[in-house]
């Protein structure tokens, strides 16, 4: 059991591991044991998820029936699949942010819109079947959410004892919300941590959120909150925050470089040239994605521009000007 006391307050939480099918491999869910009883995201649709849920809800000596809310932090399968089942045993509230709602009721509509995306940034057609088919396949640990309530950053979430603030973190998804305890400085992180990915705005004219650039501006909110300890949704708690953050930008730097040097050498190239370059083995969702999040970067740096025809994207090095003006002396 986890306890934590601050100065005005005692947060009372346990984390449940739980299977998924993905390679990211369990979740963290969090149990809040103050009342309200609180879960912070909940898994995977699938049975062994919901068994292994139950279970260690039993070994604190509660039942699905007891959770009285659930705080998603953003609308993955892996984080929300199974909200609409625990909803249904426990007539439990189950809060996102609005511009989380479109995914979690229509995940298929939302694949479909990244699938023609990432044809219109090169993927070629075997690789676009191949996509398609794990997509669809994604689609069966998901059962899509009807009943919800929406929240918006800064909204505050009283418990027996202890608050939780809600803090608006797009990058890794553009409603995605982390929970914050003022007292004990704990934040509740879902995938922040894990970096950016795409997410489409609209098919013709293609448009897509700039997620590494929210990215960026979310982590700058972190250093801001002088955050003990990070609890995120895979993988084990953080404590050395700044040194995180530092690796974190040290990291974007190298590979924003990388991905110029390779736009240079190419003069004209694809996002998906550019992914498979960097990572020939690689989920080309997750390569795509993290390429465009640096294209937006060197966009907005005025290094490179984007050359958009009606089928396909490509990129371009756009020399700067005193190298312009040395070429028409
Ligand atoms: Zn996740």
């Amino acid at each position: 059991m986890d306890k934590i006391q601050g100065g005005y307050s005692i947060l009372t939480y346990e984390t449940l591991g739980i299977p998924t099918p993905f390679p990211v491999g369990n979740i963290n869910c969090y149990l809040i044991k103050n009342e309200p009883i609180t879960l912070i995201d909940c898994g995977v649709y699938t049975p062994k998820a919901l068994e292994s849920l139950t279970d260690q809800l039993r070994n604190f000596g509660l039942e699905l029936g007891d959770v009285k809310q659930i705080l998603i932090t953003h609308a993955h399968p892996d984080h929300c699949g199974l909200a609409s089942v625990v909803k249904k045993y426990s007539n439990a509230k189950v809060y996102l942010h609005e511009k989380e709602i479109n995914k979690a009721m229509d995940r298929a509509e939302h694949l479909k819109r990244i699938e023609l995306h990432l044809a219109y940034y090169g993927l070629p057609e075997d690789l676009r079947h191949e996509m398609h088919n794990y997509f669809k396949w994604q689609l069966d640990f998901v059962q899509p959410l009807k009943k919800f309530e929406v929240i918006e950053d800064g909204h505050i979430f009283t418990f027996d004892g202890a608050e939780l603030q809600v803090i608006l973190t797009p990058g890794h998804a553009i409603g995605h919300l982390c929970y914050f305890e003022k007292s004990d400085r704990l934040l509740f992180s879902g995938d922040l941590m894990l970096g950016s990915l795409l997410e489409p705005i609209s098919i013709e004219p293609y448009r897509r959120e700039r997620g590494l650039v929210d990215y960026i501006e979310s982590l700058k909110k972190l250093s801001s909150l002088n955050i003990s300890l990070i609890l995120p949704g895979h993988g084990k708690p953080m404590s050395d925050i700044e040194a995180h953050l530092k690796r974190i930008a040290n990291n974007h730097q190298q590979r924003k470089k990388q991905i110029l040097d390779i736009i240079k050498g190419e003069g004209k190239i694809t996002p998906f040239r550019i992914a498979s370059r960097l990572w020939p083995k690689l989920n080309m969702f997750l390569g795509i994605s993290e390429v465009l999040g640096y294209i937006d970067l060197l966009i907005m740096e005025g290094k490179v521009q984007e050359d958009q025809t009606e089928s396909r994207l490509i990129v371009f090095h756009v020399k700067p000007f005193d190298t312009l003006n040395e070429n028409i002396v």
